[in-house]
């Protein structure tokens, strides 16, 4: 698949930020794992990542691989008209706030893609879901998720 045929990206997006702060993020999706940060003075994950601990402010973190699943808590559809002559099933793109399973601390979300919904009743708040990423090179993905069989949410 290629990149102007994702079904989550829009032709022309830019590949993620592959820096000292978030790089992590990208660079574990490529070989497939959700990793986030966690704070090494507090104990407690975060996302997105940040310099500075949300919980503390400290500056001392390290990265932790998640579970990967999850629970949307909420979404929206997005027209694409640029999408329109690809080879896909639905002119709409999905951007989900995922909470994540494993998390120490306060809950810690993603904005992320659930790339299985294609059609306006294909998500629903509660459904679970599952890492899924979207490997746009050798050193970078996006952790996107699927649905998970049987759990429509409420
Ligand atoms: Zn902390």
């Amino acid at each position: 698949m290629t990149a102007a045929a994702l079904p989550n990206r829009p032709a022309g997006m830019p590949a993620p930020n592959d820096n000292p702060v978030e790089g992590g993020l990208w660079r574990a999706a490529a070989q497939g794992r959700l990793d986030i940060q966690c704070c090494e003075a507090c104990d407690k994950h975060r996302n997105p990542p940040s310099a500075a601990c949300i919980h503390c402010g400290s500056f001392d973190w390290r990265w932790d691989t998640m579970p990967g699943t999850g629970v949307v808590m909420t979404y929206v559809w997005i027209p694409d008209p640029a999408r329109k002559g690809q080879d896909l099933p639905s002119p709409y793109y999905n951007v989900a706030v995922v909470e994540l399973d494993g998390v120490r601390g306060p809950p810690a979300r993603i904005v992320t893609n659930i790339i299985d919904a294609w059609q306006l009743d294909d998500l629903q708040v509660g459904q679970r879901v599952e890492l899924a990423c979207i490997k746009l090179s050798e050193e970078v993905g996006l952790p996107c998720f699927t649905r998970v069989a049987g759990s429509a949410g409420q």
